[in-house]
């Protein structure tokens, strides 16, 4: 496959010789910004693990259309399926957080509030928010050939996320106070007790960090706490360094 061939996602039944339209922002990207032309070819993917080949049958800035050729083999999803739930941060934290999330190999993300994170918060916000999100998650796995388009929750309050996971064996909250547990052991410990391990999710806290009072209704729902080393990392490069640490034990990164 050419990698420079770019990528477009419809999320609806696709199928060789169909002909479909372009979203707004993927004809923005597809003909304002790479300047593509009638006949030139691009990657469609329905997001749930198929492509084809395809090419533009129509290119204009006003409407733009695909059409869907043979379809393609993509392997790029990693087999262990990590969720980062991310407690709110600021807005461009939170953009750079699940662009690189999902560039890096995330299977979801759950933004959630925590008690530091309250304040900033409005529901009134969240439609905004949430399609803003999406089209960054579309735009990184985009980049990055994802054939998986991660999916977005909305956001939870801590009590649901801790609900939402309850099933996961594998649940780890990142705390720079946790001395003992780290996350490369408890990582081999669970991955030994479990070979058939599919899921597993990461609760990283906010700017401020967590209350000790969130730390212990973590564990009192069966999270592990574990920490990543001496230093303490702002919140994105904690998530982004533990979906990397997860992956690489899997045997996906590197
Ligand atoms: N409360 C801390 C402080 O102000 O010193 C810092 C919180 S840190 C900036 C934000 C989040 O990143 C934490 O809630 C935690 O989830 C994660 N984190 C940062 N460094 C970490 C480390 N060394 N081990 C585990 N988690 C860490």
């Amino acid at each position: 496959m050419d990698f420079l061939i770019p990528w477009v996602y419809l999320m609806e039944p696709l199928k060789e010789g169909l002909i479909k339209k372009l979203n707004e922002v993927q004809r923005h990207h597809l003909i304002r910004v790479l300047r593509l032309q009638k006949g030139d070819p691009v990657i469609v993917c329905n997001g749930r693990g198929k492509a084809w080949r395809g090419q533009l049958t129509f290119a204009s800035p006003r409407e733009a259309a695909v059409c869907l050729e043979g379809s393609l083999t993509v392997v790029t999803e990693p087999s262990l399926k990590v969720y980062l739930a991310q407690s709110l941060l600021k807005s461009d934290k939170m953009d750079f957080v699940i662009q690189k999330a999902v560039e890096i190999g995330v299977a979801g993300i759950v933004p959630f509030i925590s008690s530091r994170t309250i304040k900033r918060w409005h529901t009134d916000q969240q439609h905004k928010k949430m399609d803003r999100w999406k089209v960054v998650i579309e735009s990184a796995a985009a980049q990055s050939h994802r054939s998986f388009l991660p999916e977005l929750f909305k956001p939870v309050q801590l009590e649901e996320l801790t609900g939402m996971f309850a099933d996961v064996k594998a649940r780890f909250v990142c705390w720079e106070k946790e001395e003992e547990n780290t996350f490369k052991k408890a990582l081999l410990e669970t991955h030994t007790g479990d070979n058939n391990l599919s899921k597993a999710v990461i609760a990283v806290g906010p700017e401020g960090g967590y209350s000790e009072e969130e730390i212990i209704y973590f564990k009192s729902r069966g999270w592990r706490t574990v920490g990543l080393g001496p230093r303490i990392l702002r919140a994105e490069t904690a998530s982004l360094v533990a979906l990397s640490i997860s992956l690489f034990q899997h045997g996906d990164l590197g």
